[in-house]
């Protein structure tokens, strides 16, 4: 298991286009796998490549089903609705309202560079749009409404 360093908002890395993945190589390869012990170790359920400093075209996401690769993602089409807290393993004890769509469908490749179409709702559906925001240099607090409040608040209220 390899964690790798969460680069954190302010860090200029965060805002920046990634370039799309060309080649499957071991050093990405092992990208992909430490980007995964990452992201369970920070709790969260998608973590983009720049957000651990390499702009490159690549996603991992898991909402608690399987875990999933999208490499190069293209969102097809989106539907509907949705409107909830969202947090950043960039955003350390943050988050805030965010509106996304309730369904989305997204071409990618995966570890083979092999195209495949991936359908997702609810929370699945925000993580893919969370995730491919970052690989154009999109935080999530672009999309915001209101202010971000801290998610440890309601736990030191109780311990006061
Ligand atoms: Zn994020």
């Amino acid at each position: 298991m390899a964690l790798r360093t969460i680069r954190i908002q302010g860090d200029r890395v965060l805002e920046k286009v990634s370039r799309p993945v060309e080649k499957m190589t071991p050093k990405l390869e092992q990208l992909i796998d430490d980007m995964f012990d990452t992201m369970y170790e920070g709790m969260g359920v998608g973590l983009a490549a720049p957000q651990v400093g390499i702009l490159k075209r690549i996603v991992v996401i898991d909402v608690g089903e399987e875990p999933i690769v999208l490499i190069n993602p293209k969102i097809l089409e989106t539907d509907g609705e949705q409107t909830g807290d969202e947090g950043c393993l960039s955003l350390p004890g943050k988050a805030g309202t965010v509106t996304r769509p309730n369904y989305v469908k997204v071409e990618a490749q995966d570890e083979n560079l092999d195209t495949f179409v991936l359908e997702g709702t609810e929370l699945l559906a925000r993580a893919i749009c969370h995730e491919c925001d970052h690989l154009d240099g999109i935080l999530y607090t672009s999309h915001v409404q209101g202010e971000l409040h801290d998610t440890n608040y309601e736990e030191e209220e109780e311990e006061e």
